[in-house]
């Protein structure tokens, strides 16, 4: 495979997160032409008008752009968090004592609320409270049903909000709060593709927010719980997709599990064809720089390299100063590892899979792609699944998804290698072949003179029959039919 082809598109998908610094159309816009492909709304900040601004804005901009964009709900879930300070932020002295308590009153640098009374009930003489992702630690000397003073022993600085974990206890905790129940009507009114479930433990969270749900996102789980690392094959099954929360999995494991954790989570996400992203502090140092630390770049290399299907920005989107380089920059990494790949999507050794005829036909399209120099597979399906199964192989050519359903290109544009393009359904045999070749032209992906490999499940519409395989040279002109984007 010509590096050069490789280069007409980034396997790797990225996910931008909207916050303060990203939310009017000239950012957006900004976000999606540096390639951004999903664009995230954080329920956990932000009110419902500003979630519903960034939603018109991002349909607006993959109108203009005419490429599908995925929006993904990330519902903020049982995740404890501090309340607000006077002054937004405090600095903190290690070995002062710092009081969290039920009073509402916005906190200073003697105390903060923490609205949460499970937590006090569970506290003890010497438990450990750890806060902002770990950052800051602190050791409960006293404490009551409606209070804990602590003793700081490390971090200093603490803003709004920031995230409370108490490791190794259990807190009794429903996987969907009423806050998340609000938020989930509001995302399903904006009509977002993905839901994200934070702090999901066992199948059973997933399976009750599906129900919730009824089809109208599909459901992406946070896997951020050890607890949910044990149950990894049984959530997989439930979910349509996954994500390594390293912020908060690196809190309740110890970090050097990490790495292990998010190699374990990719193989068992790909064996089952569903996409995975990689997430947190990804290039968190572009917060207030330009610029990414090597290490940093090396951590976005190497979850293209583990085969993820995204990998994500949070922070450094949302409300650092260097949101468009950011993404700029990870769009960079992202291309120039993806040419060092194996034909295998990087995965060391092949998976095995189920040898049902529709994956046999998708594997055969992956060789015949490479046996005969073709640049591209394009795949037609409805529901996404002949495309997800194209994907699971992690050929190294760019996988064209059409699909006559807006909600399918869109959730498509989470997963490794796919260029989705809404479109109706070819009526026949030969205006299938004639539609696939004039689109991968009209996008850039194919050029005359090149061939490109077509899998499609014949008839068309039905969820899971890949049958046809199909090579194509291209010669023709034809102009390519695409429909604007609204339903
Ligand atoms: P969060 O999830 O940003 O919503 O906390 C991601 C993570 O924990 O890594
Ligand atoms: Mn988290």
């Amino acid at each position: 495979m010509p590096p050069e082809s490789l280069q007409r598109m980034r396997q790797t998908k990225i996910v931008a997160t909207l916050g303060p610094t990203s939310s009017d159309y000239d950012q957006i816009k900004a976000l999606c032409d540096a390639g951004v492909d999903v664009f995230r709304l954080n329920f956990s900040h932000g009110t419902a008008q500003d979630h519903r601004g960034c939603a018109a804005i991002i349909r607006k901009v993959e109108e203009e752009v005419g490429r599908p964009l995925g929006i993904l709900a990330d519902l903020q879930g049982p995740k404890l968090r501090l309340g607000t300070f006077e002054a937004d932020e405090i600095k903190l002295q290690q070995g002062q004592k710092f009081r969290l308590d039920l009073s509402p009153e916005d906190g200073n640098e003697t105390r903060a609320p923490l609205p949460h009374p499970e937590i006090f009930a569970i506290l003890q003489k010497g438990s450990q409270i750890l806060l902002d992702d770990g950052k800051v630690r602190l050791r409960v000397v006293e404490n009551g049903h409606d209070f804990a003073l602590t003793e700081v022993e490390a971090g200093t600085k603490l803003s709004n909000r920031k995230g409370v974990n108490v490791p190794n206890a259990i807190l009794p905790l429903s996987p969907l709060t009423e806050k998340d129940r609000a938020d989930l009507e509001i995302a399903l009114e904006l009509g977002v593709d993905w839901v994200a479930l934070s702090f999901v433990q066992r199948a059973e969270d997933v399976i009750e927010a599906r129900k919730l749900i009824d089809g109208r996102a599909a459901v992406l789980a946070k896997l951020e719980k050890p607890a949910a690392i044990k149950s990894l094959k049984a959530i997989l099954e439930q979910a349509d997709g996954v994500m390594v929360a390293r912020g908060d999995l690196g809190v309740e494991m110890p970090p050097e599990d990490v790495p292990r954790a998010q190699k374990l989570i990719l193989r068992e996400a790909r064996y089952v064809g569903k996409p995975a992203i990689v997430a947190t502090q990804m290039l968190e140092s572009m917060i207030s720089a330009p610029t990414p630390t090597r290490a940093e770049a090396s951590d976005v290399a190497t979850a293209v390299y583990d085969g993820a299907d995204a990998v994500m920005l949070s922070a450094e989107t949302a409300s650092g100063a260097y949101p468009v380089q950011a993404v700029a920059i990870m769009d960079r990494i992202a291309r120039r590892t993806q040419m060092d790949l194996s034909d295998n999507g990087g995965f060391v050794s092949d998976v095995p899979r189920q040898h049902t005829s529709a994956d046999a036909i998708t594997a055969a399209a992956k060789q015949v792609a490479q046996a005969m120099d073709a640049v591209a597979i394009i795949t037609y399906t409805a529901q996404g699944s002949t495309t997800l199964r194209a994907a699971r192989e992690r050929p190294s050519v760019p996988i064209m998804g059409l699909t006559p359903k807006l909600k399918t290109a869109r959730r498509l544009a989470l997963s490794f290698g796919v260029y989705p393009v809404f479109t109706p359904d070819a009526k026949s045999f030969s205006e299938m072949v004639c539609k696939a070749v004039s689109i991968a032209r009209e996008k850039g992906l194919a050029q005359v003179g090149e061939r490109v490999v077509i899998t499609a499940g014949v008839p068309f519409g039905r969820p899971g029959s890949t049958n046809i395989l199909r090579i194509a040279l291209l010669k023709d002109e034809d102009v390519p039919q695409e429909m604007p984007f609204h339903e």
